[in-house]
């Protein structure tokens, strides 16, 4: 199908491109952004009309578990290891895979409807969460959680490969990450062998690091050694996304800016649980790639990444004393471009540019909350809320339009076969 969009406002994030322009027309040809013009005349299927209206690539979640949508706000006031082994490791247990499917049904409509376009996921049952994803139309790197407490680490990685050969190339919108959960949960000898699976199948490792404080002790414990002295000697030169990674001093930063890793950036999941504030405007100046994440529902509370914009920039500026730190722009490219860098897709998505996968979100400013608009990127980070996302385009289709949703779903539904999941598991 080929779409054109009308009369935009650009904020393309790209290098390429002016970072804000008026009047341009976007053209979507199949699946890619074919030309980017002022008045673009051509025969196409659809035309939306996007006068007034800001246009800028979808959003780019690097680290979540979305088939937790149904443990929005079970739990408060545990910290991660008592949350994790306690409370929801026990729920996870009963769950099923229909219920996992349910599950991410409900964190697509909640993507979707809040902005984002493409999901760096780990968590179980990964085929249910595929079949989801591919009927809402979500972009999505996803995983088998990778770990070898349980002694099945290994099952894990055979599970891992299965499913790459069989989705390998199938489809534009699915990919894979090797999703090792943790060092804490895993040795060394499981995470070489996870490392050299990701390097043969040329993917990105995707990992929860120093969380909190209890996890650095718990990975000094095991290995006799700083936690970044593990990383660097197990995950060498391998592509990473390092999730959190709140508990580091300026030295181990030094030592990470060295190494092929993005961070996963999640505030909130952070705050919600206790964990501390990644010192990520250090980070920046070590030239260190940030990108942004929710983490699961359960201890983000939603999916909504502008949220995580908004603390992301705060938290910054409030814990350094320094209200210049952390521009708009440079938060802006962290929930895009820079997420599309850490997925390894920054050839795809991640900006608006020609020859791109069309992953595109149109965003209505018309608000009380927004009017007048004297900083168009400080309103986005600031000002705007992911309802505020009127449609959504991934990989050339419309997945919502005016705030309607495009794939066959009964939204109430979702909702009341979640509510069932969770009281049943409780
Ligand atoms: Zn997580």
């Amino acid at each position: 199908m080929d779409i054109l969009i009308k009369n935009c406002n650009l904020i393309a994030m790209s290098e390429s491109r002016e970072l804000y322009e008026e009047n341009i027309d976007i053209l979507i040809s199949n699946n890619k952004i074919t030309k980017i013009d002022r008045n673009i005349e051509t025969k196409v299927d659809k035309i939306i009309d996007a006068s007034s209206k800001i246009v800028m690539p979808g959003l780019i979640n690097t680290h979540a578990h979305i088939g937790m949508s149904i443990f929005r706000e079970t739990i408060d006031g545990y910290k991660l290891k008592e949350w994790l082994e306690q409370k929801i490791w026990p729920m996870e247990d009963k769950l099923t895979e229909e219920d996992i499917y349910m599950a991410t049904i409900l964190s697509s409509i909640e993507m979707i409807k809040t902005g984002t376009t493409t999901i760096n996921d780990m968590y179980f049952y990964p085929e249910k969460i595929i079949k989801a994803a591919l009927e809402m139309g979500i972009r999505m790197q996803t995983t088998r959680t990778l770990m070898n407490i349980q002694k099945d680490g290994s099952a894990r990685i055979s599970e891992l490969n299965r499913l790459i050969e069989e989705y390998k190339d199938k489809y534009n919108t699915i990919g894979f990450n090797v999703g090792i959960h943790g060092l804490y949960t895993t040795d060394a000898e499981y995470v070489k062998k996870c490392v050299d699976f990701a390097e043969q199948n040329n993917l990105v490792v995707h990992m929860h690091f120093c969380e909190n404080t209890e996890e650095v002790l718990d990975i000094e414990n095991k290995y006799n050694k700083k936690p970044i002295e593990v990383l660097k000697e197990l995950i060498l030169n391998t592509k990473t996304i390092l999730a959190h990674s709140v508990v580091l001093n300026k030295e181990d930063i030094d030592e990470l800016s060295d190494m092929n890793i993005s961070i996963s950036h999640c505030p909130i999941s952070n705050l919600k649980l206790g964990c501390g504030i990644a010192n990520i405007n250090y980070m920046l100046e070590k030239g260190i790639n940030i990108s942004l994440g929710t983490d699961g529902q359960g201890s983000g509370s939603n999916l909504d990444m502008f949220e995580v914009m908004k603390f992301t920039a705060l938290l910054q500026k409030g814990i350094e004393e320094k209200p210049e730190i952390i521009d708009a722009y440079e938060v802006l490219k962290m929930a895009t471009i820079n997420g599309a860098k850490a997925l390894g897709l920054e050839n795809t998505i991640g900006s608006i540019d020609v020859g791109k996968n069309a992953d595109i979100i149109i965003i209505d400013l018309c608000a009380e909350v927004t009017q007048p608009i004297n900083n168009v990127f400080a309103s986005l980070v600031y000002n705007v809320k992911g309802t505020n996302v009127e449609t959504s385009i991934i990989d050339g289709k419309i997945v919502m339009e005016n705030r309607k949703l495009t794939a066959l779903v009964d939204e109430k539904q979702i909702f009341n076969k979640a509510k069932e999941i969770i009281e049943r598991i409780k």
